[in-house]
């Protein structure tokens, strides 16, 4: 059986007493291109800025945010939003010729339009979500570590059991993750835990050449990359819609 899930772009009826979740990714500052389709929770996972960007793209970011009707957005960096990652920020700036204002950010103090969720969780109408930026490789983008590596697994461990919506930046290896060139470039640490974990919906984006969706047995995946592999064209956005839960 199928994920009996059937993942849109906002053109499908909205079915009775159910919750409709938009996601978007990879924006990459070109929100102005993008048209949101209206629900109740809107998901951006990752990638915000492109190569670092400024502030003032980031800023424009959350009045981006701002203006979705959505009654709750949950946001996720990605391997481009070098701003978020405190870790790495002087190695990034210098490698990247980054301008002098160009500085580390509080995400939750810049992103006042959303909630930002890194490497933890928060419960939406029932459902339990789960928030991550990193990716495999090692080239010098922020929130990068190797797959395999120890930490790499032990953030992948922090994934709860239990968790219905998983946002990551990365796709799981093997799914929705070949790049231009055939690589597949998804995190093997990432997809052991979604094999543990279950989740009704994985969405993640990053490589945008893999934009579509997936639906196996238990889990619907859906790569939602905005921005095309040359960053020039712009994706639909993905919609699908949970059972509205009971809550006492
Ligand atoms: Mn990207
Ligand atoms: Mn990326």
């Amino acid at each position: 059986m199928q994920s009996s899930l059937h993942p849109h772009h906002g053109e499908a009826p909205m079915p009775p007493d159910h919750i409709r979740f938009v996601v978007i990714s990879d924006t990459h500052g070109k929100t102005e291109k993008l048209i949101v389709p209206p629900g109740d929770i809107l998901l951006h996972c990752g990638d915000i800025l492109k190569r670092g960007g400024s502030m003032m793209k980031l800023h424009k970011f959350n009045d981006f945010m701002r203006q979705q009707p959505h009654a709750a957005k949950i946001v996720i960096a990605g391997n481009h939003d070098f701003c978020f990652d405190h870790e790495s920020f002087n190695l990034l700036k210098a490698t990247h010729c980054l301008k002098k204002g160009y500085l580390p950010v509080n995400p939750r103090e810049a992103l006042t339009s959303a909630t930002y969720l890194q490497d933890e969780g928060l419960v939406l109408c029932g459902y339990n979500i789960w928030g991550s930026p990193w990716v495999p490789r090692f080239s010098k983008t922020a929130f990068t570590i190797p797959s395999d590596s120890a930490k790499m697994r032990q953030i992948r461990r922090l994934i709860p059991v239990g968790t219905d919506i998983l946002m990551t930046h990365s796709p799981p290896y093997g799914v929705l993750d070949l790049s231009r060139k055939g690589v597949a470039g998804g995190c093997s640490s990432l997809a052991e835990r979604v094999r543990q974990v279950n989740p009704a919906v994985h969405v993640f984006g990053h490589i945008h050449e893999s934009y579509g969706h997936l639906a196996t047995r238990r889990t619907l995946f859906i790569n939602a990359s905005s921005v095309t592999k040359n960053y020039k064209g712009i994706n639909l956005p993905y919609v699908f819609d949970m059972p509205r839960k009971s809550i006492d």
